[in-house]
């Protein structure tokens, strides 16, 4: 099962404090930590630890924190060959500030992110072409999203895309999705419908711009499934939720496992749910992401 992901790297640097500073002001008494992120790291570390044989494409910065980031990228059985390191730029950082009833303000230094271009994805070709699945996001440009989409359909590949963060999209990108995985609020944005509309309305007019599947992530109520034939609601299990972050990431880096391991979708959704259901009991983002045995575990 080989996975290429293409995206960002992040390295979150948390602060919890007492309250969120206001514009001007400096809060003290806070605690510190340091955590592995960014979307399209998050989702090549749930799909390695679900078992598949991931290549990350990504860029980070000559700095300390590349080094780290590729070491920890290794340690997680991800093969980093095509995660360039630039010169002259940060490896991206998000700044979060938590307070003690766990509001958060975020402010993302995209640095190295941002020059992921159409050239790194050439080098890259020989990777694509071995891919079962290419897995996207967008916090990378859009260019460089549009061009690495039209590489990997026209080597035949099936491309999932997570719209996120949330933002339009042209038809001409979506029309060569194969499944997209908004979650409400980046469904609404990509159609300008409401969700009090009904779900499906939602969905009918995401397959209308031209996206063969669509699954709409509905945090602990599962996720809602579209496509030409039918369309139905996956509810996920319940479970006792801490830390819902990245709960989407995990989710898309399984299901790309799970259908590249010649699962029917429903299945490969069941399996995600299962996933993403077990990452919320867990806190942090790359850390909560579960273990092929574990979520088998958890389904028995
Ligand atoms: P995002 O993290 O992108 O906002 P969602 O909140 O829709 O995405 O969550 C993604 C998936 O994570 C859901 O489809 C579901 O499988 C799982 N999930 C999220 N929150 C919970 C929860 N409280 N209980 C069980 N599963 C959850």
């Amino acid at each position: 099962m080989n996975i290429v992901v293409i995206g960002s790297t992040n390295i979150d640097m948390i602060a919890q404090v007492p309250h969120l500073p206001q514009a001007g002001e400096t809060v003290i008494g806070g605690t510190f930590s340091q955590a592995y992120g960014g979307k399209g790291a998050n989702q090549a570390v749930a799909a390695s630890r679900m078992g598949g044989q991931v290549t990350f494409i990504s860029c980070v910065g000559d700095d300390t924190f590349g080094t780290e980031v590729i070491q920890h990228f290794q340690k997680e059985g991800i093969y980093t060959d095509f995660v360039f390191k630039e010169k002259n730029v940060a490896t991206g950082i998000a700044l979060i500030m938590v307070d003690e009833k766990g509001t958060n303000s975020i402010a993302v230094a995209s640095g190295a992110n941002e020059r992921l271009s159409p050239q790194h994805i050439d080098q890259a070709r020989q990777v694509l072409e071995e891919a079962d699945i290419v897995l996207l996001q967008l916090e990378i440009p859009l260019a460089t999203v549009i061009y690495a989409i039209d590489l990997a359909k026209q080597m035949g590949k099936k491309v999932l895309l997570n719209p996120a963060p949330a933002q339009r999209l042209p038809k001409s990108l979506l029309s060569k999705v194969d499944i997209l995985i908004p979650n409400e609020i980046e469904a609404e944005m990509l159609t300008g419908i409401r969700f009090e509309e009904e779900i499906k309305i939602v969905g009918e007019n995401l397959l209308s711009l031209g996206v063969e599947t669509v699954i709409i992530t509905l945090g602990e109520k599962g996720c809602y499934v579209i496509d030409s034939q039918s369309a139905r609601q996956i509810p996920a299990p319940q479970v006792k939720a801490i830390d819902t972050t990245a709960a989407g990431d995990v989710f898309c880096g399984t299901l790309a496992v799970s259908l590249a391991e010649q699962r029917t979708l429903i299945e490969a959704v069941h399996f995600a749910n299962a996933a993403a259901a077990l990452s919320v009991t867990k806190v942090g983002a790359q850390p909560s992401a579960p273990c092929k045995s574990e979520i088998e575990n958890f389904l028995k």
